[in-house]
């Protein structure tokens, strides 16, 4: 895929998770949208980064072992200026320490309906595809449907229809109907990933988020075996 994979089992034989914005170039060749991310390396590239993207923006930390970064204070929404973002990033630096090794400015993303697909090898099954309630409380929840890629037409609209949730995405209770035809095409491309690429062992997107205007990943996070 794009040459991302092969190049990067070259470097690191070993396999490993990749970087961000390699992460995001690989979905990307599967057509699965990513938010805008430019990655900083000290709070002057992330002020600059943020003018780029367009305030306000979101500022994230990054680093090999930092998984669950809002529980260490690592993800802040919507800075609107670039002192702002300058300052966020030291705040985040200090109180992370060494583990933070960059961060990463996207756009803020409207509010909408979070949702993770991921995928594991499993070890009976092979890729295994998840798609299930998102965001920071997902775990809490444990809302999920499962298929073994290759995805059919039909097998996105059941693995979205077999959620607990799926009343959010369509209406209830006043809430707007959100693009579910984009989360399916964001399923579409994972099973289409997880098929082609036996290397990638584990992908987790948590959250795309979903509005009325599309469905787009905005945390990403791809192993290869
Ligand atoms: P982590 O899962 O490591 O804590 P995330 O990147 O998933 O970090 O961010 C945590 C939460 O912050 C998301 O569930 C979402 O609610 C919000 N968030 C993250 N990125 C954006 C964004 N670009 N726009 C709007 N909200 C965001
Ligand atoms: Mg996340």
């Amino acid at each position: 895929a794009c040459g991302i994979v092969e190049a990067d089992l070259t470097r690191h034989p070993g396999g490993r998770w990749l970087d961000y914005g390699t992460a995001a170039r690989l979905l990307g060749c599967y057509g699965i949208q990513t938010a805008e991310s430019i990655e900083a390396d000290g709070p002057d590239s992330a002020a600059a980064a943020a003018v780029m993207i367009g305030l306000p923006v979101v500022l994230k930390a990054t680093g090999p072992d930092l998984v669950h970064k809002s529980d260490v204070g690592g993800v802040r929404v919507g800075l609107g200026t670039p002192d702002e973002v300058g300052r966020a990033y030291r705040e985040m630096a200090s109180s992370i320490g060494p583990a933070m090794t960059g961060a990463v400015v996207q756009p803020v993303i409207e509010a909408g309906v979070e949702i993770i697909i991921g995928g594991v090898a499993h070890e009976a099954f092979g890729p295994l595809l998840m798609v299930g309630m998102g965001g920071v409380t997902a775990e809490l929840l444990a809302d999920h449907s499962f298929r073994v890629p290759p995805l059919g037409d039909q097998d996105t609209a059941a693995m979205i229809a077999e959620l607990r949730c799926a009343p959010l995405l369509t209406g209830y209770r006043g809430r707007p109907c959100v693009d579910v035809a984009a989360l399916r095409k964001q399923i579409a491309g994972v099973g289409r990933l997880l098929e082609d690429l036996p290397e990638v062992v584990e992908l987790d997107l948590n959250p795309v988020i979903v509005t009325p205007a599309g469905a787009v990943a905005v945390d990403v996070r791809v192993r290869l075996a």
